[in-house]
């Protein structure tokens, strides 16, 4: 998502680059071709007007700094710009004073509802919530089954009509949902509803009628990022037949241009508060305006990266590995467990992809892929502990048997040791260099 667009403005931008001073015929130039990027992109035409109004007032008005170049400044407006677009600061999600906070989830048949509820009854468990999953959509057939899937996997409960009533009512599922998460003392409710494969009178009727019956703290708007132009006018009645207070972009992972979610936040007056990157529960973040600018404009999502860091690195762990580096005690047991605190931060190439002109690095990021990580995991955990602790001993007979046990080539298995050996003896040195570990020599 965004690939082309961001190729686009990156260029643009670079063509500014060693300017002494911008005329207005350069800034005139400059706004038509970011002008043409966007539409190309697929945003809607109100959006880039506005968007290039203000890129060309700012650009040629009053606002000259003496920190900056012409060319800075010019990525300066257009980053804020973009911030403005996508809905300025983080809007977090509204919690009722009195549990339980009601969120319904509206939009069309195949947005992602029904995987998004899943998605976010885990993350409001991991932020210490006890959600409880609502199935309204009863008009899909494996609707409720589906929900119940998604929960499972959250490890979230579902309110469901029993089985053998006949379809039953989703407003009366909806009503008696929130009596039960009283009942069990669930603070958070996620109503699932129905959705069509277009936009139609009683589809919104029943969700009109369930968001009286429930009050919702929020009705999020699930919209598929994917569907381009179309996403505003779907936005634009969802907006007009229920109403919604923010926006869920789904399937940002998917490779389209990105229009849909640069415009429905100015379109709507909505703010985006998530956004979804995948099939998997853990595909799924909040949405953050600036950092999406910012890996728009090729400067690299290092925050989100960073925030991904801290959740999956274990802080011990770390420090017992880089007291070891020094003293040259690193073992592949330590090597395995830092390769899988990296990992749990998702996908190889999506954390490569964050960092800052990973942009132009396609090619190479390509290469990198989880398969040959995973095969290294898999020759490792082919060792035995003492294999681990000291890999000198693993002969070549034991390096056959390795191979066979992971389902490599014996070549794959001397690649990671002698790569190891010179890992370890480069950060044995490097440790030397900068003082850093424990042992005799090493530290401060
Ligand atoms: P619903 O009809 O609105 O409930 O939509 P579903 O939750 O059933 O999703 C429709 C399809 O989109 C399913 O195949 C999901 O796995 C897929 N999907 C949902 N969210 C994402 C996403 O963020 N990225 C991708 N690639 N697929 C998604």
């Amino acid at each position: 998502m965004f690939d082309t667009l961001s190729d686009r403005l990156t260029s643009v931008l670079q063509n500014l680059r060693g300017k002494g001073k911008l005329s207005d015929a350069d800034i005139d130039a400059t706004a038509r071709e970011i002008r043409i990027a966007l539409l190309e992109a697929d945003v809607a035409l109100p959006v880039v007007r506005a968007f290039i109004g203000h890129v060309k007032e700012r650009a040629k008005g009053a606002e000259v700094s003496e920190a900056l170049n012409p060319a800075q400044q010019v990525v300066k407006i257009v980053n804020e710009e973009l911030v403005a677009i996508l809905g300025g600061e983080t809007r977090r999600l509204n919690l009722a004073k009195n549990p339980p906070t009601v969120i319904m989830l509206a939009g069309l048949q195949g947005s992602g509802k029904t995987t998004l509820a899943g998605k976010l009854a885990l993350w409001l468990k991991k932020q210490g919530h006890a959600p409880l999953l609502v199935a309204c959509d009863l008009q899909r057939p494996n609707a409720v089954t589906q929900l119940q899937v998604v929960g499972e996997r959250a490890g979230v409960p579902t309110f469901a009509p029993e089985p053998g009533n006949g379809v039953g009512d989703p407003v009366d599922v909806a009503r008696r949902s929130v009596d039960e998460a009283k009942r069990a003392q669930h603070d958070v409710v996620v109503v699932d509803t129905a959705g069509r494969l277009g936009v139609d009178e009683e589809m919104m009727r029943q969700a009109a009628d369930i968001r009286d019956v429930v009050q919702p703290d929020e009705t999020l708007f699930v919209v598929d990022a994917m569907i381009g132009q179309d996403a505003v006018t779907t936005a634009e009645a969802f907006r007009d037949g229920v109403g919604f207070s923010g926006v869920v972009l789904t399937k940002l992972d998917g490779d389209a241009r990105g229009g849909a979610a640069l415009s429905v936040r100015h379109v709507t007056g909505q703010p985006i508060l998530f956004a979804s990157n995948g099939e998997k529960l853990e595909d799924f973040d909040v949405f953050h305006p600036d950092r999406m600018a910012s890996r728009i404009l090729g400067m690299g999502d290092v925050l989100t990266l960073i925030e991904q860091a801290e959740q999956a690195f274990d802080q011990e762990k770390a420090e017992e590995a880089a007291a070891k580096l020094g003293t040259g005690e690193l073992t592949l047991e330590d090597f395995l467990e830092q390769m899988l605190a990296v990992r749990k931060m998702g996908p190889i190439g999506n954390l490569l992809g964050m960092l800052p002109g990973a942009g132009q690095m396609k090619d190479q990021l390509a290469q990198v892929d989880d398969a040959h990580l995973d095969r290294l995991q898999a020759i490792i955990r082919g060792m035995t502990p003492e294999e681990r602790a000291n890999p000198k001993m693993i002969n070549a007979s034991r390096r056959q048997r390795i191979a066979r046990g992971s389902g490599v080539a014996v070549r794959d298995v001397n690649d990671l040791v002698n790569r190891f050996f010179e890992a370890r003896k480069m950060m044995q040195q490097m440790a030397g260099r900068f003082g850093f570990g424990g042992g005799p020599g090493g530290g401060k």
